[in-house]
């Protein structure tokens, strides 16, 4: 979206590096369990269209990914809802990415679902795992507190936004993150998108 060129390849390391936790949720998930359900994938494939991820890519990043299935069976029950979500095939409507009201408001996630956003549909405990492995080091027990008060009191953008600060604090350009530039919605995040652009503009400066 940002002038990047992203390939499927990519996407593991962008993951890593500048996903907000609900995309991480789904990108450890199909890493995991070599599937994603359908909520799932259309949650995270409309968001990786948003990030650059062109339909030959996006085709490619599937079919990878879905490492336990024989090609003709991605080809029959998958393919087509790719291509779907980039206007290629049905009622070839322009899909945006989903905001963070979008995710949060919609469907909550069953057994064996990862899409939602984490510190809407997470347990206190699966929260706490997925801030641990996403910050490492970063995350102080003064953080991981304010961090779980706030998604308590449903402050899910606050707290997502803090995420998103110690996430990029060590970074040269992350001294001081820009507030409001880029995340959208005046101080916090909005958007899983907006996330990662802003992540983006932190790294290459
Ligand atoms: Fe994703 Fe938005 Fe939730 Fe952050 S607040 S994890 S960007 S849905």
């Amino acid at each position: 979206a940002d002038g990047e060129a992203i390939t499927a390849e990519m996407v593991p390391e962008l993951a890593n590096q500048s996903f907000p936790l609900c995309m991480r949720n789904m990108q450890d998930t199909l890493k995991g369990s070599k599937h994603l359900k359908h909520e799932g994938r259309q949650q995270y494939s409309l968001f990786l269209k948003g990030i650059g991820l062109s339909v030959e890519e996006a085709i490619a990043f599937w079919r990878k990914s879905f490492s336990s299935i024989t090609d003709d069976k991605f080809n029959k029950e998958y393919r087509y809802n790719i291509r779907h979500n980039y206007g290629l095939e049905g009622s070839r409507k322009n899909y945006t990415p989903k905001s963070c009201t979008a995710i949060i408001t919609g469907p909550m996630p069953g057994p064996g679902q990862a899409h939602g956003c984490p510190f809407r549909h997470h347990s206190e405990q699966a929260l706490t795992s997925l801030l641990h492995s996403t910050l490492g080091g970063t995350l102080a027990n003064s953080d991981l507190k304010e961090i779980l008060a706030a998604t308590k009191s449903g402050h899910y953008h606050v707290a997502c936004t803090r995420v998103f600060e110690l996430q990029h604090a060590k970074l040269p350009g992350g001294a001081s993150v820009p507030k409001g530039e880029g995340l959208g919605g005046g101080d916090s995040v909005d958007h899983p998108n907006r996330y990662f652009d802003a992540s983006r503009k932190v790294i290459r400066e």
